[in-house]
């Protein structure tokens, strides 16, 4: 059944993403909120607002009970999830379903297969799709260990089964400091995830992070191509990108097949995305992970197929079957996303909360600003430090980067330190503007680079 009334479950940026699809195909919008997002854009958006809870996420956003009973008590018909929280959290799934709404997003059994980093694997080998060379299930003695390392050699990472946000990741060199990592490994992850499960992955080095978004209605599973997320910092991405223009026609073609392959074979419901590592040189993928919810940068894939990912996710939820058509689906152009955080780069990337005083929001052809700002707003302090995305799409790549810099020009925001001059300098970067970079490129390039990020970028400063 269609869905009528939506709860969501979620703060910031994505909260107002999803209240903007939910209105646009006539559904009502009830946003849950904690105490400290009361005067939040999501709920001035929203038809109707419910408190959750107290400020810290653990008492709120994290906070099963008071979501379902909020949903039920408001007459929502069903839960959008958003990304981060609770939107890989089976149990949170399962409650929706259990008090009769519907979740969106996959079945909690699929969440539970796919966001179980080992048995997301297994599964990918018994799709046929190759994974990085490394243990077949998790971690069980000390010499299942060494036996996994004298296939896939050094430098190893030891993962967290349960990990995510670039989160629950150790890299070890030597016996000697897997055997010291790998104890601190399972006690944290036992502590931030609740699973002290570990695998171990061969470290690709040099490799590129390209992802293929997917969509799926239980039968049928489609793609809408792929994205380039290799500027990484600590793991975290933070610029991303569509198409990846690396790839030969016949490797996307290959890779996107393997992913529609696998979300097949677990018949995917909803938007999922299936992380590859790529290794230019071999043009060879490994899947690494699957993200059984939207993320973060589902603008870039919006921009260059015309896709509304959220749109589809509701008519999906509420019994749809997929509106396209594999062949329907164009890839025209080039899109460009950079994570506007409320950090200040020159030191470290510091959070930096605080009261917006002065907002210039980029516009013109080819510009959107997906944001929780407004003016006077008050950041507060509880929550990560995404203030919003900045995405441009252009005809082609070069003048994506023009329209880019010419769009982070015009943002202004007074009152916190943010990102934006870290994304001028690399829009700037010759080894950017020719697209050569891997996962750990930008670290080196900080490194190198710490000096420009201390000046004031742009005609910001001039007026
Ligand atoms: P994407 O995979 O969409 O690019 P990120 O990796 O940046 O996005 O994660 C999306 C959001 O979810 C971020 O706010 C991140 O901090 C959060 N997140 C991801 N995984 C977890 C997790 N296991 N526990 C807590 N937060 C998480
Ligand atoms: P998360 O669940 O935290 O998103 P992922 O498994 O997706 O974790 O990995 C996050 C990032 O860590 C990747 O984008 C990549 O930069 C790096 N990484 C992960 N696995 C490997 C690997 N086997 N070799 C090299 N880098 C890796
Ligand atoms: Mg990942």
């Amino acid at each position: 059944m269609p869905i009528r009334t939506l709860l969501i479950a979620n703060r910031g940026e994505i909260a107002v993403r999803i209240g903007r699809a939910a209105r646009e195909l006539g559904i009502r919008t009830v946003q849950a909120h904690s105490e400290a997002d009361a005067d939040s854009l999501a709920v001035q958006l929203a038809d109707e607002a419910v408190e959750i809870g107290p400020a810290p996420a653990s008492k709120s956003y994290l906070n099963v009970e008071a979501i379902v009973a909020a949903a039920k008590r408001t007459g929502a018909d069903a839960v959008h999830p958003g990304y981060g929280f609770l939107a890989e959290n089976p149990a949170f799934a399962q409650a929706v379903e259990d008090a009769g709404l519907t979740f969106v997003g996959p079945s909690a059994r699929t969440i539970g297969l796919m966001g179980d980093k080992v048995a997301a694997r297994t599964a990918a080998a018994e799709a046929g799709v190759p994974t990085v060379p490394g243990s077949e299930g998790r971690l069980e003695s000390p010499e299942a260990a060494r036996a996994v390392l004298a296939e896939t050699g050094f430098p190893v990472l030891i993962k967290a089964a349960a990990g995510g946000g670039g989160r629950g990741i150790r890299i070890a060199h030597d016996e000697h400091e897997f055997d010291r990592l790998v104890h601190q490994a399972a006690t944290e992850a036992q502590a931030a995830f609740g699973d002290g499960g570990l695998y171990v992955e061969k470290a690709i080095q040099h490799a590129r992070h390209v992802e293929v978004q997917i969509l799926g209605d239980g039968e049928n599973v489609i793609h809408c191509f792929e994205r380039e997320c290799s500027l990484q910092r600590r793991r975290q991405k933070v610029w991303e990108e569509a198409p990846a223009v690396e790839l030969r026609p016949e490797v996307r073609g290959q890779l996107c097949e393997a992913a529609v392959r696998l979300a097949r074979a677990v018949h995917y419901k909803g938007a999922g995305t299936l992380e590859f590592l790529y290794d230019e040189a071999a043009e060879a993928f490994y899947f690494i992970e699957m993200n059984t919810r939207i993320q973060v940068e589902h603008p870039v894939t919006e921009c260059v197929t015309g896709v509304d990912l959220i749109a589809e996710m509701l008519q999906i939820a509420g019994g749809a079957p997929l509106t396209h058509r594999q062949e329907d689906i164009p890839l025209e152009g080039h899109a460009i996303e950079v994570r506007i955080n409320a950090e200040d780069p020159a030191k470290n990337f510091m959070p930096f909360p605080g009261v917006v005083q002065d907002l210039r929001v980029p516009g013109g052809p080819g510009v959107r600003f997906d944001t929780l700002l407004y003016n006077g707003y008050a950041i507060p302090p509880f929550y990560d430090s995404l203030l919003g995305k900045l995405i441009v799409w252009a005809e082609d790549r070069p003048k994506a980067l023009a329209r880019l810099k010419r769009a982070l020009a015009e943002l202004r925001v007074e009152g916190v330190k943010t990102t934006a001059p870290l994304h001028l300098a690399l829009a700037d970067d010759p080894q950017v503007q020719a697209a050569k970079f891997h996962t750990r490129w930008l670290e080196g390039w900080l490194e190198d680079n710490a000096h420009r990020l201390a000046e004031t970028p742009g005609p910001a400063a001039q007026d």
